[in-house]
Formats: structure tokens, sequence, C-alpha cells
């Protein structure tokens, strides 16, 4: 199904709400739409030892929030690499990062362009990690006003984990106007108590729930045979406290969106209960 106008969207939710999954779902069902979450961006950089990610790293383990400047430089840069936003030039030309002398991009949205439109283009090599570092006056970013938005269909996109906080929406307005901010809400008893049967086989990673997908032999890994255990950050109290603080920032974030009446919450126990009502939306929104 096609749209018919760029689709701007960010997805907000507690931690283990099912955000990951609504976006893969979502994601398979629009094929014009792309995702960007800002944690998949930052661990890229840390992986791939970047000044940024060299300078973020201890934020990211101490579970702290990245400085909304760096965030913002981030986000923009990564918009702009893909064609979703054009920095504004007076003679109306594009500035691409070769062209403000750093020669780490080509021209957005083209064939040649590092990043397709469902790929990542987070392979940040050191020169963009530099122009990231540098304040946006230094790289022409916003020194002839607003950058321009790609109202192209096709340049639709889902944004998980960005803005997380009133300050960092108020940021991003100035540089994409969001079109749609969905929250997604499960009862917090649903989701401890999805965390509760919760086991995972450490060494690859598999994970188990006892109550809709239980492992073969009860506390064994169906691969291996081996013991399965609990992770540490699924105890009670640290969702709860997790939970809380997610609270507390999200509730000014919600209320940015309600004020701007882009603003719609979807409920539901199971994300197989919410992904109808929000294709549902979708089509509402931006196909029909
Ligand atoms: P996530 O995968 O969304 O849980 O993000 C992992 C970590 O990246 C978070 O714990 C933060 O340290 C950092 N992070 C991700 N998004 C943001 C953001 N919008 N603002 C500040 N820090 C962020």
């Amino acid at each position: 199904m096609r749209f018919r106008r760029a689709a701007r969207v960010i997805l907000i939710g507690a931690p283990g709400v099912g955000k990951g999954t609504q976006s893969e779902r979502l994601l398979r069902r629009f094929p014009q739409l792309s995702s960007i979450s800002s944690g998949d961006l930052l661990r890229h950089n840390v992986k791939h030892r970047t000044p940024l990610g060299i300078k973020v790293e201890n934020t990211i383990k101490s579970g702290g929030l990245v400085s909304d400047d760096l965030m913002l430089r981030l986000i923009s840069n990564e918009l702009h690499q893909r064609g979703w936003i054009f920095p504004a030039h007076p003679e109306g030309h594009v500035m691409t990062l070769a062209a403000a002398g750093l020669g780490a991009a080509t021209e957005p949205g083209s064939s040649s362009s590092s990043s397709s439109s469902n790929g990542s283009s987070a392979a940040l090599d050191a020169e963009t990690a530099a122009f990231l570092s540098s304040p946006a006056h230094a790289r022409g970013f916003h020194a002839y006003g607003p950058p321009r938005v790609n109202e192209d269909p096709s340049a639709s996109f889902l944004l998980d984990g960005f803005p997380r906080t009133a300050a960092q929406a108020d940021r991003l307005d100035d540089i994409v106007p969001i079109n749609l901010a969905v929250s997604i809400r499960t009862p917090l008893e649903v989701i401890m108590e999805r965390i509760g049967g919760r086991w995972v086989h450490e060494p690859s990673g598999r994970v188990y729930n006892t109550s809709y997908n239980p492992p073969r032999v009860p506390g064994r890994d169906d691969v291996t045979g081996e013991p399965l255990v609990r992770r540490a950050d699924d105890s009670e109290e640290v969702y709860r406290a997790r939970w809380e603080r997610f609270r507390e920032t999200s509730e000014p974030l919600l209320e940015h969106y309600a004020k701007k009446g882009v603003l719609w919450e979807v409920e539901g126990l199971s994300s197989d209960e919410i992904t109808p009502k929000l294709v549902r939306e979708f089509e509402r929104r931006f196909i029909d």
C-alpha cells in the first residue's frame, strides 16, 4: 500500500511495550516507510569507535541520556543523509557534507548515496563524525534558516527513541514537522507479567517466555540443552524504576504533541492486539 503523503512519525512507549515489534510490522506493511532508532545509531557509533561514539560510550553504559546537542546533530545528519531534509540555501542549492568541504557524503537521495531508503547510513567515517562534532553554524547547517523538508511520500519515516524529552521535541520541530506521534500503552501489570516469564540462553541470546514461547524442556535451551537464566535487568524492581523514569519524561513529551494536535494513543494487552489498530490509523491518515 502506498502513502498519499509523507508520514513523519514518532513512537512513544514505555520500555517493554513492543515499540520495536510495531516498527518492524509497520515497515513490512508500508514499504515507503523507513525507521531511525536513536539507540541503534548511537550503538553503531560506539561499536565503530567514531569520535562521537567514544564521547557517548560512558553515558550509554550508565543508562544516562546523551546531550540534546549531540542527539540533534546525529538525527539531523541522518535525516539529511537519507534525503529527507535539505539544508536551506539562498540559491536553492543543497549543502552536502562534500560541499561543506568534508567530502563525506554524496547528494542526499541520489542513487549513489551510501544510504538506501530503508537501510541505515549510520556507517559514519571519521570525517562524518568530525562533521557531527562541529557546531551547526560551522558546517552551514542552519546558516540559511531552517532546513527544507522533503514532502515526497517516499520520505516517510518512523523515529524510535527520539525525541525522548520535550526539549528534544522542541528542537526537532525546528528541523522537521512531525505529523503523527503515537503513544503505545500497555498496563504496567501486563508488562511485568511478560518480563516475569522471560528466560534467556545467554551464549546465543535466545529468549523464551514461559507463558507464550516456552522452551521444550523447562529451564533448558531448545538447541543446546544448556540452562536458561534470568536477565539482570528483568527484575521487577529494576523495571519499575525504568517505568517511573519513562513516565516522568514522557508526560511533557506527550503534552507537546497533544498541543500540536498530532498525538494519537493506542492501547492493548499485546502487540498482536495493537498492530491492527495502528495499521488502520496509518491507512486513515496517509493513504485514504
Ligand atoms: P535505546 O536503545 O533507545 O534504549 O537507547 C539506548 C541508550 O542510548 C539510552 O539509554 C541513552 O543512553 C541513549 N539514547 C538513545 N536515544 C536517546 C535520546 N533521544 N536522548 C538521549 N539519549 C538517548
